[in-house]
Protein backbone atom coordinates (compact mmCIF):
# COMPACT_ATOMS: atom_id res chain seq x y z
CA UNK A 1 0.00 0.00 0.00
CA UNK A 2 2.01 3.18 -1.27
CA UNK A 3 0.75 6.92 -0.70
CA UNK A 4 -0.69 6.62 -4.12
CA UNK A 5 -2.89 3.58 -3.20
CA UNK A 6 -4.33 5.40 0.32
CA UNK A 7 -5.49 8.76 -1.72
CA UNK A 8 -7.32 6.27 -4.22
CA UNK A 9 -9.01 4.54 -1.32
CA UNK A 10 -10.10 7.97 0.09
CA UNK A 11 -11.57 9.21 -2.89
CA UNK A 12 -13.45 5.79 -3.33
CA UNK A 13 -14.73 7.07 0.10
CA UNK A 14 -17.03 9.73 0.71
CA UNK A 15 -15.74 11.29 3.44
CA UNK A 16 -19.01 12.43 5.25
CA UNK A 17 -19.97 15.95 4.72
CA UNK A 18 -20.28 17.67 8.33
CA UNK A 19 -16.66 15.74 8.47
CA UNK A 20 -15.10 17.11 5.70
CA UNK A 21 -16.74 20.54 6.58
CA UNK A 22 -15.10 20.55 10.45
CA UNK A 23 -12.09 20.04 8.87
CA UNK A 24 -12.13 22.31 6.26
CA UNK A 25 -13.05 24.84 8.82
CA UNK A 26 -10.27 24.16 11.34
CA UNK A 27 -7.85 24.75 7.94
CA UNK A 28 -9.18 27.40 7.37
CA UNK A 29 -8.61 28.89 10.25
CA UNK A 30 -5.08 28.46 10.02
CA UNK A 31 -4.80 25.00 11.86
CA UNK A 32 -3.65 21.51 10.94
CA UNK A 33 -6.67 18.83 11.17
CA UNK A 34 -6.75 15.30 10.29
CA UNK A 35 -8.86 12.21 10.17
CA UNK A 36 -6.66 10.08 12.30
CA UNK A 37 -7.13 6.33 13.95
CA UNK A 38 -9.35 3.75 13.15
CA UNK A 39 -10.97 5.45 10.46
CA UNK A 40 -7.88 5.66 7.88
CA UNK A 41 -7.12 2.34 9.12
CA UNK A 42 -10.63 0.83 8.12
CA UNK A 43 -10.84 3.10 4.99
CA UNK A 44 -7.11 1.83 3.25
CA UNK A 45 -8.51 -1.76 4.17
CA UNK A 46 -11.46 -0.91 2.07
CA UNK A 47 -13.95 -1.05 4.54
CA UNK A 48 -16.45 1.75 5.31
CA UNK A 49 -15.14 2.93 8.68
CA UNK A 50 -17.52 3.46 11.66
CA UNK A 51 -17.03 6.93 12.85
CA UNK A 52 -14.58 9.06 11.49
CA UNK A 53 -12.10 10.77 14.18
CA UNK A 54 -10.57 14.09 13.48
CA UNK A 55 -7.22 15.22 15.37
CA UNK A 56 -6.30 19.05 15.15
CA UNK A 57 -3.45 20.95 16.29
CA UNK A 58 -6.31 23.54 17.74
CA UNK A 59 -7.07 23.65 21.09
CA UNK A 60 -10.28 22.73 22.61
CA UNK A 61 -11.38 26.16 23.32
CA UNK A 62 -9.95 27.39 20.00
CA UNK A 63 -12.85 24.58 18.53
CA UNK A 64 -15.13 25.35 21.16
CA UNK A 65 -15.49 29.23 19.68
CA UNK A 66 -15.06 28.06 15.33
CA UNK A 67 -18.34 26.26 15.80
CA UNK A 68 -21.71 26.90 17.12
CA UNK A 69 -22.32 23.93 18.95
CA UNK A 70 -19.84 21.92 20.71
CA UNK A 71 -20.43 19.85 23.41
CA UNK A 72 -16.99 19.67 25.72
CA UNK A 73 -17.62 15.51 25.75
CA UNK A 74 -13.54 14.92 27.22
CA UNK A 75 -12.90 18.52 27.08
CA UNK A 76 -10.02 17.60 29.99
CA UNK A 77 -8.59 15.47 27.41
CA UNK A 78 -8.66 17.31 24.60
CA UNK A 79 -11.95 16.34 23.41
CA UNK A 80 -15.02 18.17 22.02
CA UNK A 81 -18.02 16.70 19.94
CA UNK A 82 -19.24 19.56 17.46
CA UNK A 83 -22.41 19.20 16.43
CA UNK A 84 -22.65 19.86 12.25
CA UNK A 85 -25.60 19.45 10.55
CA UNK A 86 -27.17 17.55 13.15
CA UNK A 87 -24.15 14.97 13.21
CA UNK A 88 -21.44 14.79 16.10
CA UNK A 89 -17.83 14.68 14.96
CA UNK A 90 -15.35 13.91 17.44
CA UNK A 91 -12.54 16.71 17.45
CA UNK A 92 -9.32 15.84 19.65
CA UNK A 93 -6.29 18.57 20.04
CA UNK A 94 -3.21 16.81 19.77
CA UNK A 95 -1.71 15.59 22.68
CA UNK A 96 1.02 13.11 24.10
CA UNK A 97 0.37 11.26 27.36
CA UNK A 98 3.26 11.89 29.70
CA UNK A 99 3.90 9.57 31.92
CA UNK A 100 1.83 6.86 32.93
CA UNK A 101 2.60 6.22 36.60
CA UNK A 102 -0.05 3.32 37.48
CA UNK A 103 -0.11 1.60 33.79
CA UNK A 104 -3.56 2.29 33.91
CA UNK A 105 -4.04 6.14 32.89
CA UNK A 106 -1.79 8.80 31.81
CA UNK A 107 -0.80 11.04 34.90
CA UNK A 108 -1.19 14.21 32.92
CA UNK A 109 -2.21 14.94 28.80
CA UNK A 110 0.29 17.30 27.29
CA UNK A 111 -1.18 19.33 23.85
CA UNK A 112 0.70 19.50 21.10
CA UNK A 113 1.33 21.18 17.63
CA UNK A 114 2.42 18.88 15.90
CA UNK A 115 0.90 15.39 14.51
CA UNK A 116 3.82 12.69 14.77
CA UNK A 117 3.60 13.25 18.38
CA UNK A 118 0.12 12.69 18.76
CA UNK A 119 0.49 9.38 16.89
CA UNK A 120 3.39 8.31 18.73
CA UNK A 121 1.42 7.66 21.28
CA UNK A 122 -1.48 5.77 19.98
CA UNK A 123 -0.81 1.83 20.24
CA UNK A 124 -0.23 0.11 16.85
CA UNK A 125 1.31 1.13 14.04
CA UNK A 126 -2.20 0.15 12.07
CA UNK A 127 -4.03 3.08 14.66
CA UNK A 128 -1.29 5.14 14.32
CA UNK A 129 -1.67 6.45 10.82
CA UNK A 130 -3.46 10.27 9.65
CA UNK A 131 -4.90 11.66 6.74
CA UNK A 132 -4.58 15.31 5.44
CA UNK A 133 -8.08 15.39 3.61
CA UNK A 134 -7.36 19.24 2.53
CA UNK A 135 -3.68 18.36 1.21
CA UNK A 136 -4.55 15.00 0.39
CA UNK A 137 -1.81 13.73 2.18
CA UNK A 138 -1.07 10.52 4.48
CA UNK A 139 0.49 10.65 7.53
CA UNK A 140 2.72 7.44 8.65
CA UNK A 141 5.32 7.63 10.44
CA UNK A 142 5.19 4.34 12.28
CA UNK A 143 4.61 1.82 8.74
CA UNK A 144 1.25 1.81 9.26
CA UNK A 145 0.05 0.49 5.92
CA UNK A 146 2.58 -1.52 5.63
CA UNK A 147 1.56 -3.09 8.30
CA UNK A 148 -1.96 -3.49 7.00
CA UNK A 149 -0.68 -5.05 4.06
CA UNK A 150 1.30 -7.45 5.97
CA UNK A 151 -1.76 -8.06 8.03
CA UNK A 152 0.29 -7.19 11.48
CA UNK A 153 -0.60 -5.62 14.54
CA UNK A 154 2.42 -4.37 15.69
CA UNK A 155 3.19 -1.63 18.38
CA UNK A 156 4.09 2.03 17.81
CA UNK A 157 7.81 1.38 18.47
CA UNK A 158 8.62 -0.36 21.68
CA UNK A 159 5.85 -2.55 22.79
CA UNK A 160 7.47 -3.11 26.15
CA UNK A 161 7.15 0.30 26.84
CA UNK A 162 3.64 0.65 25.42
CA UNK A 163 2.51 -2.42 27.32
CA UNK A 164 3.79 -1.05 30.41
CA UNK A 165 2.54 2.70 29.66
CA UNK A 166 -1.15 0.70 29.24
CA UNK A 167 -1.96 -2.78 30.58
CA UNK A 168 -5.10 -2.59 28.61
CA UNK A 169 -3.41 -2.65 25.20
CA UNK A 170 -1.98 -6.40 25.10
CA UNK A 171 -5.92 -6.69 24.98
CA UNK A 172 -6.66 -4.59 22.39
CA UNK A 173 -3.88 -6.25 20.14
CA UNK A 174 -5.96 -9.28 20.64
CA UNK A 175 -9.11 -8.10 20.24
CA UNK A 176 -7.80 -6.40 16.63
CA UNK A 177 -5.80 -9.34 15.15
CA UNK A 178 -9.37 -11.22 16.22
CA UNK A 179 -11.76 -8.84 14.74
CA UNK A 180 -8.98 -8.10 11.46
CA UNK A 181 -8.19 -11.50 10.86
CA UNK A 182 -4.49 -10.19 11.52
CA UNK A 183 -1.23 -11.70 12.86
CA UNK A 184 0.49 -10.30 15.81
CA UNK A 185 4.15 -9.60 15.33
CA UNK A 186 5.75 -11.50 17.03
CA UNK A 187 7.93 -9.06 19.15
CA UNK A 188 4.73 -7.81 20.06
CA UNK A 189 3.12 -10.72 20.74
CA UNK A 190 6.03 -11.83 23.15
CA UNK A 191 6.00 -8.36 25.03
CA UNK A 192 2.34 -9.31 26.02
CA UNK A 193 3.75 -11.98 28.46
CA UNK A 194 6.47 -9.91 29.92
CA UNK A 195 3.44 -7.26 30.74
CA UNK A 196 0.64 -9.25 32.44
CA UNK A 197 1.31 -7.71 36.03
CA UNK A 198 0.29 -4.10 34.04
CA UNK A 199 -2.58 -6.20 32.48
CA UNK A 200 -3.88 -7.13 36.02
CA UNK A 201 -4.26 -3.91 37.36
CA UNK A 202 -6.55 -2.43 34.35
CA UNK A 203 -9.88 -1.75 35.19
CA UNK A 204 -12.45 -4.86 34.54
CA UNK A 205 -14.72 -2.23 32.62
CA UNK A 206 -11.92 -1.78 30.08
CA UNK A 207 -11.18 -5.12 29.44
CA UNK A 208 -14.62 -5.79 29.16
CA UNK A 209 -15.13 -3.63 25.99
CA UNK A 210 -12.40 -5.61 24.29
CA UNK A 211 -13.40 -8.78 25.01
CA UNK A 212 -16.93 -7.78 23.79
CA UNK A 213 -15.82 -7.29 20.57
CA UNK A 214 -13.52 -10.44 20.68
CA UNK A 215 -16.77 -12.62 21.27
CA UNK A 216 -19.16 -10.84 18.66
CA UNK A 217 -16.51 -11.66 15.93
CA UNK A 218 -16.64 -14.22 13.70
CA UNK A 219 -13.09 -15.25 14.84
CA UNK A 220 -13.60 -15.55 18.14
CA UNK A 221 -12.20 -18.73 18.58
CA UNK A 222 -8.52 -17.50 17.67
CA UNK A 223 -9.46 -14.69 19.56
CA UNK A 224 -9.50 -17.28 22.66
CA UNK A 225 -6.88 -19.18 21.50
CA UNK A 226 -4.68 -16.40 21.27
CA UNK A 227 -5.46 -15.19 24.75
CA UNK A 228 -4.78 -18.38 25.87
CA UNK A 229 -1.44 -18.56 24.33
CA UNK A 230 -0.78 -14.74 25.56
CA UNK A 231 -1.37 -15.43 28.97
CA UNK A 232 -4.48 -12.76 29.37
CA UNK A 233 -6.88 -15.66 29.44
CA UNK A 234 -5.38 -17.02 32.35
CA UNK A 235 -5.49 -13.74 34.13
CA UNK A 236 -8.83 -12.23 33.64
CA UNK A 237 -10.94 -15.17 32.80
CA UNK A 238 -8.92 -18.30 34.20
CA UNK A 239 -12.34 -20.34 34.33
CA UNK A 240 -12.28 -20.70 30.27
CA UNK A 241 -8.99 -21.71 29.50
CA UNK A 242 -9.78 -25.30 28.96
CA UNK A 243 -13.32 -24.11 26.87
CA UNK A 244 -14.13 -25.30 24.11
CA UNK A 245 -13.37 -22.42 21.94
CA UNK A 246 -14.24 -23.57 18.08
CA UNK A 247 -18.00 -24.87 20.30
CA UNK A 248 -18.07 -20.69 21.18
CA UNK A 249 -17.25 -19.64 17.29
CA UNK A 250 -20.25 -22.16 16.41
CA UNK A 251 -22.85 -20.23 18.34
CA UNK A 252 -24.31 -17.66 16.88
CA UNK A 253 -22.95 -14.16 17.21
CA UNK A 254 -24.82 -12.95 20.78
CA UNK A 255 -23.15 -12.04 23.94
CA UNK A 256 -25.29 -14.19 26.25
CA UNK A 257 -25.38 -17.25 23.73
CA UNK A 258 -21.22 -17.20 23.44
CA UNK A 259 -20.77 -16.88 26.76
CA UNK A 260 -23.02 -19.65 27.76
CA UNK A 261 -21.09 -21.93 25.72
CA UNK A 262 -17.65 -20.60 27.03
CA UNK A 263 -18.93 -20.99 30.48
CA UNK A 264 -20.85 -24.17 29.70
CA UNK A 265 -17.93 -26.14 32.19
CA UNK A 266 -17.24 -23.65 34.39
CA UNK A 267 -18.76 -23.44 37.76
CA UNK A 268 -20.72 -20.19 38.97
CA UNK A 269 -21.68 -18.92 35.31
CA UNK A 270 -23.63 -15.90 37.55
CA UNK A 271 -20.65 -14.43 39.62
CA UNK A 272 -17.86 -14.98 36.72
CA UNK A 273 -20.31 -13.17 34.44
CA UNK A 274 -20.71 -10.55 36.80
CA UNK A 275 -17.20 -10.25 37.70
CA UNK A 276 -16.47 -8.92 34.35
CA UNK A 277 -18.76 -6.46 34.70
CA UNK A 278 -21.43 -7.16 31.97
CA UNK A 279 -24.75 -6.26 32.59
CA UNK A 280 -26.72 -8.18 35.27
CA UNK A 281 -29.17 -9.29 32.42
CA UNK A 282 -26.61 -10.92 30.77
CA UNK A 283 -25.44 -12.50 34.10
CA UNK A 284 -28.32 -14.09 35.10
CA UNK A 285 -29.48 -15.29 31.13
CA UNK A 286 -25.87 -17.10 30.69
CA UNK A 287 -26.60 -18.42 34.32
CA UNK A 288 -30.12 -19.66 33.47
CA UNK A 289 -28.64 -21.30 30.10
CA UNK A 290 -25.71 -23.07 31.84
CA UNK A 291 -27.87 -24.47 34.52
CA UNK A 292 -30.29 -26.06 32.13
CA UNK A 293 -27.74 -26.98 29.22
CA UNK A 294 -28.70 -30.94 29.59
CA UNK A 295 -31.59 -31.36 27.06
CA UNK A 296 -33.90 -34.57 27.76
CA UNK A 297 -32.98 -37.88 26.76
CA UNK A 298 -33.78 -38.62 22.88
CA UNK A 299 -36.08 -41.41 24.43
CA UNK A 300 -37.99 -38.92 26.67
CA UNK A 301 -41.98 -39.00 26.75
CA UNK A 302 -43.82 -35.95 25.53
CA UNK A 303 -44.31 -35.22 29.45
CA UNK A 304 -41.31 -35.25 30.14
CA UNK A 305 -40.06 -32.85 27.72
CA UNK A 306 -43.02 -30.32 28.90
CA UNK A 307 -41.97 -30.72 32.10
CA UNK A 308 -37.97 -29.85 31.20
CA UNK A 309 -39.85 -26.62 29.16
CA UNK A 310 -41.83 -25.70 32.10
CA UNK A 311 -38.21 -25.84 33.92
CA UNK A 312 -36.21 -24.34 31.24
CA UNK A 313 -39.00 -21.74 30.53
CA UNK A 314 -40.33 -21.18 26.98
CA UNK A 315 -38.15 -17.93 26.28
CA UNK A 316 -34.56 -20.01 27.06
CA UNK A 317 -35.77 -23.20 25.31
CA UNK A 318 -34.58 -22.06 21.79
CA UNK A 319 -31.39 -20.64 23.46
CA UNK A 320 -30.62 -23.47 25.42
CA UNK A 321 -30.91 -25.63 21.85
CA UNK A 322 -28.81 -22.88 20.33
CA UNK A 323 -26.35 -23.64 22.96
CA UNK A 324 -26.24 -27.70 22.99
CA UNK A 325 -26.11 -27.54 18.82
CA UNK A 326 -23.18 -25.67 19.52
CA UNK A 327 -21.66 -27.69 21.87
CA UNK A 328 -22.08 -30.62 19.60
CA UNK A 329 -24.98 -32.08 21.01
CA UNK A 330 -27.50 -31.19 19.07
CA UNK A 331 -30.68 -34.15 18.16
CA UNK A 332 -32.38 -33.20 15.38
CA UNK A 333 -35.21 -35.71 16.05
CA UNK A 334 -35.22 -34.52 19.94
CA UNK A 335 -34.89 -30.94 18.67
CA UNK A 336 -37.92 -31.63 16.34
CA UNK A 337 -40.47 -33.21 19.33
CA UNK A 338 -39.81 -30.27 21.21
CA UNK A 339 -40.72 -27.80 18.85
CA UNK A 340 -43.61 -29.85 18.48
CA UNK A 341 -44.46 -29.36 22.28
CA UNK A 342 -43.80 -25.36 21.54
CA UNK A 343 -45.92 -25.02 18.56
CA UNK A 344 -48.89 -26.74 20.69
CA UNK A 345 -48.55 -24.20 23.13
CA UNK A 346 -49.22 -26.65 26.23
CA UNK A 347 -49.58 -24.88 29.55
CA UNK A 348 -46.16 -24.78 31.33
CA UNK A 349 -46.52 -22.33 34.22
CA UNK A 350 -48.74 -21.86 36.89
CA UNK A 351 -49.74 -18.89 35.44
CA UNK A 352 -51.00 -20.57 32.81
CA UNK A 353 -53.16 -22.80 35.07
CA UNK A 354 -57.33 -22.06 34.06
CA UNK A 355 -57.47 -21.55 38.03
CA UNK A 356 -55.62 -18.57 39.36
CA UNK A 357 -54.47 -18.17 43.02
CA UNK A 358 -58.42 -16.63 44.23
CA UNK A 359 -60.17 -19.28 42.35
CA UNK A 360 -57.73 -22.44 44.07
CA UNK A 361 -58.83 -20.69 47.52
CA UNK A 362 -62.32 -20.82 46.76
CA UNK A 363 -62.49 -24.10 45.46
CA UNK A 364 -60.24 -25.36 48.52
CA UNK A 365 -62.33 -23.18 51.08
CA UNK A 366 -59.32 -21.54 52.46
CA UNK A 367 -57.26 -18.56 52.41
CA UNK A 368 -54.06 -17.55 51.96
CA UNK A 369 -51.79 -20.48 52.92
CA UNK A 370 -49.33 -22.25 52.11
CA UNK A 371 -51.63 -25.31 50.85
CA UNK A 372 -52.66 -22.57 47.64
CA UNK A 373 -49.18 -22.81 46.53
CA UNK A 374 -49.13 -26.60 46.92
CA UNK A 375 -52.28 -27.12 45.34
CA UNK A 376 -51.00 -25.00 42.69
CA UNK A 377 -47.79 -27.08 41.84
CA UNK A 378 -50.00 -30.19 42.43
CA UNK A 379 -52.13 -28.82 39.08
CA UNK A 380 -49.06 -28.18 37.31
CA UNK A 381 -47.91 -31.44 37.56
CA UNK A 382 -51.27 -32.77 36.38
CA UNK A 383 -51.47 -30.63 33.62
CA UNK A 384 -48.02 -30.91 32.19
CA UNK A 385 -48.90 -35.09 32.57
CA UNK A 386 -52.32 -34.18 30.47
CA UNK A 387 -52.38 -30.94 29.23
CA UNK A 388 -56.17 -31.36 28.26
CA UNK A 389 -57.07 -31.64 32.11
CA UNK A 390 -56.72 -27.76 31.81
CA UNK A 391 -60.34 -26.71 32.23
CA UNK A 392 -61.93 -24.73 35.24
CA UNK A 393 -64.04 -27.52 35.59
CA UNK A 394 -61.09 -30.23 35.28
CA UNK A 395 -59.34 -28.53 37.63
CA UNK A 396 -61.67 -28.37 40.28
CA UNK A 397 -62.27 -31.79 40.42
CA UNK A 398 -58.83 -32.20 40.79
CA UNK A 399 -59.23 -30.52 43.54
CA UNK A 400 -61.52 -32.06 45.68
CA UNK A 401 -59.15 -34.70 45.98
CA UNK A 402 -56.65 -32.48 47.87
CA UNK A 403 -57.32 -32.78 51.78
CA UNK A 404 -58.17 -29.91 53.49
CA UNK A 405 -56.85 -29.09 56.89
CA UNK A 406 -58.95 -29.30 60.21
P1 LIG B 1 -12.90 0.48 16.41
O1 LIG B 1 -13.26 0.56 14.99
O2 LIG B 1 -12.95 -0.88 16.96
O3 LIG B 1 -13.56 1.50 17.28
P2 LIG B 1 -10.66 2.19 16.72
O4 LIG B 1 -9.29 2.17 16.09
O5 LIG B 1 -11.53 3.36 16.44
O6 LIG B 1 -11.35 0.82 16.38
P3 LIG B 1 -10.88 2.93 19.46
O7 LIG B 1 -10.77 2.07 20.66
O8 LIG B 1 -12.17 3.57 19.15
O9 LIG B 1 -10.39 2.04 18.26
O10 LIG B 1 -9.74 4.04 19.58
C1 LIG B 1 -9.55 5.07 18.63
C2 LIG B 1 -8.08 5.33 18.40
O11 LIG B 1 -7.48 5.83 19.60
C3 LIG B 1 -7.27 4.09 18.03
O12 LIG B 1 -7.25 3.88 16.63
C4 LIG B 1 -5.91 4.42 18.58
O13 LIG B 1 -5.19 5.24 17.68
C5 LIG B 1 -6.19 5.24 19.81
N1 LIG B 1 -6.27 4.45 21.06
C6 LIG B 1 -7.37 3.96 21.64
N2 LIG B 1 -7.10 3.32 22.79
C7 LIG B 1 -5.76 3.43 22.95
C8 LIG B 1 -4.86 2.98 23.95
N3 LIG B 1 -5.27 2.29 25.01
N4 LIG B 1 -3.55 3.29 23.79
C9 LIG B 1 -3.13 4.01 22.73
N5 LIG B 1 -3.92 4.43 21.75
C10 LIG B 1 -5.23 4.16 21.84
MG1 LIG C 1 -13.48 3.73 17.44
Amino acid sequence: MNEQHAIARFEQFTVPAPVRTVVEALVQAGHQAFLVGGCVRDVLRGQPPKDFDVATSARPEQVQRLFRRVIPTGIEHGTVTVVQDKAHVEVTTFRAEAEYLDGRRPSKVEFHTDIEADLSRRDFTINAMAFDLVAKKLVDPFGGAADLSARLVRCVRSALERFLEDGLRPMRAVRFATVLGFEIEPGTEAAIGQTLHVFRKVATERVNQEFTKMLLSPRVATGLELSRRTGLLAEFLPEAVAADFAAVARAREDLTLRLSVLLAGANGAYELVHRLKFPNKVATDVAHLVAHQALPEPAASDVALRRWLSKVRLEAAEPVLELARALGRADPTLEGRLRAQIAARPPLTTKALALNGAQVMEALGVGPSPLVGQATAFLLERVLEEPSLNTPEALRRLLEGVPRPG
